[in-house]
């Protein structure tokens, strides 16, 4: 056993020893030892082979991301200063040494001799594809390019980086500049009580009276669902939606020249590596095979959904003039007058809903799912963690071998970053001693038990964190349930990337199956099982205006697509004159709700100006497409149908990224996916209307 427990991989990470002081020696030794191999590999003089390359350098890597995983996957859930010191501190060598590694030409050298090799046609698929991948990530980094193109391509990344920072700092900055200070609490009149609350206390702490409204999300959303001030309603309204743009509070914090710029850029760089756009680019590691499938796909989607949005919007109108008394609905009004429309319509609490869902029940409920549909064993078991609340489960199959492991930490708590994530602790893989199996870290932030002893309350979730548990748990599953025997795709690991949510999305339609539920539910004081009139309840508020909800997840995805392939920066030849007619042409088509004139969302789309979603917005529908689509063959044969379970298992689960998603997706389905389950799913058939 290693003194340094991150250089011990005997076995799962050893949580109860490791401290932030073994950080840098570890990281240290590991990204030696990964320099020195791939000094080796390249300085190989024999012929280039799956053993000469691929191997040592998938060996070195894997120690490097088990022990970075371990002290990422600490530093997120038993943060303290120190770790967060020692995870950050560590952070910028290991940045360094990937950059490092995916420019390294003499390693794309030998994956390049590797590929044209005769022994690459013997390779197994996986195998083949890990090489692939490697090559085609290499090029989209420039490796092929001369050196002048290259430096400029270099220097477009950078800029790139620094642009897309500022688009961020700039919505955030103008964000927390904005405040509203109101002296009358009759202004507030319909706000929760602790929203008003917080308005007070953020007035006092500045020394002041009254109350500071502001358009961050926890106050803004609120104040645009309840308020009953209409003129309250309009100020936040125009304050939210002209950050960080043109008709913002400071020309600094503009970020029309930003996007201009970024868009600019984006198309140089895409240009440079032969492409006529940059979501050509984007499209190249994603399973959509071109940007007119993803338009068309788009565009078909809005065709359908469209009439259920003006329906949506129709009895909203209704409903706003006959019992608000809004004779016209303005932008400011929508959240306002939805909220009391669904709460006519559907008044159910979550709390009264919570109490059916103690936590013992849920987990044994979705255990039972992913027992009876993939034929495994789900048991307890033990190992060290980070914190006495986790726990951690064995997963075996038919004939009690352990197959994969997880460790479920879902409560929330101090120190322990918010949200809910996979993680792999572990990757499958066969090496000289046997294969490692695949180990997930599966994290919540759910409500832990309260009290103690015998008076102690157990866990109880909402609807949502039931949902929430079942969509992480499908990532898990993702990982855990691989065949694969290669790092690179086995598991998630190098799954398209508008693909990945599949497993997730698909695991969340079981939370909203009658035969499913009924066995997860005990009221925590009856044991009583969820009444059917509830459920109903559950279904029919999910599906409350989905048609108008569908048209805005369109109207970003045809947006960020169309700006990314249609739009010339500069206004150059292109049909658009500028971003800001993109959207004007799209709200055009699929825009049912009304526009305020000052509306500049486009200002603070942080999803495709600083994050990763630029010419992949429509990933979020086409994944629910494909998880929609993938559940109706349980609708068809069983919800609970073994026969169907180890289709998916076989052709999705484990499969991981060893071939093409699309490819996985038809041997399950036997068929391209379809978009008719969705609409189904989502209310949106003919006999609905
Ligand atoms: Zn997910």
């Amino acid at each position: 056993m290693n003194a340094n427990p991150l250089l011990d991989f005997s076995g799962l990470p050893r949580f109860a020893s490791i401290r932030p002081e073994h950080a840098t020696p570890a990281f240290e030794t590991l990204i030696a030892e990964a320099r020195a191999t791939i000094e080796r590999v390249v300085a190989d003089p024999r012929a280039p082979s799956w053993e000469s390359v691929a191997e040592p350098v998938a060996d070195t890597l894997d120690r490097l991301q088990r022990a970075w995983g371990a002290l990422r996957h600490m530093n997120a859930v038993a943060n303290t200063p120190a770790l967060r010191d020692a995870h950050n501190g560590n952070l910028p060598a290991i940045t360094s040494f990937y950059a490092d590694l995916g420019q390294d030409e003499r390693l794309y050298a030998k994956y390049r001799a590797l590929a044209a090799s005769p022994s690459f046609e013997k390779l197994d698929d996986a195998r083949r594809r890990v090489i692939d991948n490697e090559l085609r990530d290499f090029k989209l980094s420039g490796a092929e390019l001369p050196d002048d193109d290259k430096a400029r391509f270099k220097a477009i990344q950078e800029e790139l980086a620094t642009l897309t920072a500022s688009f961020d700092d700039h919505v955030l900055d103008a964000t927390n500049a904005y405040a509203l200070y109101v002296d009358d609490p009759k202004r507030l009149a319909g706000l929760p009580d602790d929203v008003v609350t917080e308005a007070r206390e953020a007035a006092q702490a500045e020394g002041r009276e009254g109350y500071k409204l502001t358009v961050r999300m926890p106050c803004f959303l609120p104040v645009m669902k309840y308020a009953h001030d209409r003129t309250l309603r309009a100020e936040l309204h125009r304050a939210q939606a002209t950050r960080a743009s043109d008709l913002g509070a400071k020309p600094e914090w503009d970020n029309t020249p930003l996007i201009e710029r970024v868009l600019a850029l984006r198309l140089e760089a895409a240009k440079l590596l032969g492409y006529p756009h940059y979501a050509a680019v984007s499209l190249v590691p994603k399973m959509a095979r071109s940007t007119d499938e993803v338009l068309a796909f788009l565009r078909d989607l809005a065709e359908r959904a469209k009439p259920y949005a003006e329906r949506d919007f129709a009895e909203l109108l209704t409903f706003a003039r006959d019992r608000l008394d809004l004779a016209k609905l303005e932008p400011w009004d929508i959240a306002y007058a939805s909220e009391k429309l669904m709460n006519e319509r559907y008044a159910f609490s979550d709390e009264a809903v919570r109490q059916y869902f103690p936590e013992d029940k849920v987990l044994a409920g979705l255990f039972r799912v992913v027992e009876t549909i993939y034929g495994v064993r789900i048991r307890e078991s033990k190992a060290e963690t980070w914190h006495p609340s986790v726990r951690f489960f064995d997963i075996a199959d038919q004939a009690g071998t352990t197959v994969a492991q997880f460790y479920f930490d879902n409560y929330a708590r101090e120190h322990k970053q918010g949200g809910a994530w996979m993680d792999d602790a572990i990757n499958r893989r066969r090496t000289a001693s046997g294969v490692q199996i695949p180990v997930a870290y599966l994290t919540c932030n759910l409500p832990a038990p309260v009290g103690q002893g015998t008076k102690m309350r157990p866990a109880l979730f909402t609807h949502d964190d039931v949902i929430t548990v079942f969509h992480e748990f499908g990532h898990g599953l993702h990982h855990m349930l691989t065949q694969v025997e290669v790092l690179g795709v086995s598991g998630i690991e190098g799954v398209e990337w508008d693909a990945v949510e599949l497993p997730s999305q698909f695991m969340e339609n079981f939370c909203w199956e009658w035969d499913v539920l009924r066995h997860m539910t005990a009221h925590v004081d009856t044991g009583e099982p969820l009444p059917r009139e509830l459920f109903d309840k559950m279904i029919a508020a999910k599906n409350f205006q989905s048609g108008l909800g569908t048209m805005r997840q369109l109207e970003f995805g045809l947006f960020d697509m169309l700006v990314h392939s249609a739009y010339v920066p500069g206004g150059r030849g292109g049909r658009f004159a500028s971003p800001q007619a993109v959207l004007d042409a799209v709200r055009a088509d699929v825009r049912v709700l009304p526009v305020a004139p000052y509306d500049r969302f486009m200002h603070a789309f942080g999803h495709i100006f600083a994050g990763g979603y630029a010419a992949g917005y429509y990933s979020y529908k086409w994944a629910e497409v494909l998880s929609a689509d993938a559940y109706s063959l349980f609708e068809e044969l069983g919800v609970l149908s073994p026969e169907a379970g180890a289709r998916f298992r076989d052709e999705v689960l484990a499969r991981g990224g060893s071939r093409s998603a699309l490819d996985s997706f038809v041997a399950f389905r036997g068929r391209e996916p379809q978009l008719d389950a969705l609409l189904r799913h989502n209310g949106m058939t003919t006999s609905s209307a």
